[in-house]
């Protein structure tokens, strides 16, 4: 027995952007569309199995990071994880327009929050997580990790 095929949910409230695939007539989402693009994304799990994988889209190269996981990055986050991350933003060409964007899960605004020490914004819910544009994820590794570096020191 197959599942029915996704169907795509798009509603624009005061150019708040909000895409979810729906499989069901519940309603809640069972996989994630991409926040920017619509299509559908990849998931990547990380190192430790008891934390949400990430949801990376390989068409924009945008990536959703749970709370959970943004906090296992904080941690502990490692090149693999990022090595993979990387592979995906390199096939990604699209180019979507940067709207403001509501949270997948809670469907609020999110917040538009600088990431220290580098130039991008991330667009944020406090309550579910985290969403990365292209290049913008694998800088937020990488940085966590020059600031696991120095704090070793
Ligand atoms: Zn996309
Ligand atoms: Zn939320």
């Amino acid at each position: 027995v197959s599942a029915p095929p996704p169907k795509t949910v798009e509603r624009v409230v005061d150019r708040v952007v909000e895409r979810v695939v729906v499989r069901d007539t519940s309603g809640a989402p069972a996989t994630l569309a991409c926040l920017r693009c619509g299509q559908s994304m990849q998931t990547t799990p990380v190192e430790d199995a008891s934390v949400s994988p990430v949801s990376q889209c390989h068409s924009c190269g945008g990536a959703w990071v749970p709370v959970d996981t943004a906090d296992f990055i904080k941690r502990k986050g490692t090149d693999e994880l990022r090595r993979q991350i990387a592979i995906g933003e390199m096939l990604a060409l699209v180019k979507p327009r940067r709207d403001a964007l509501a949270c997948p899960v809670c469907s609020a605004p999110m917040e538009q929050l600088g990431m220290a020490e580098t130039v991008h914004d991330v667009d944020v819910c406090r309550a579910h997580g985290t969403w990365f544009d292209r290049t913008e994820l694998a800088a937020f590794i990488q940085r966590e990790k020059r600031r696991r570096e120095s704090d070793d020191e």
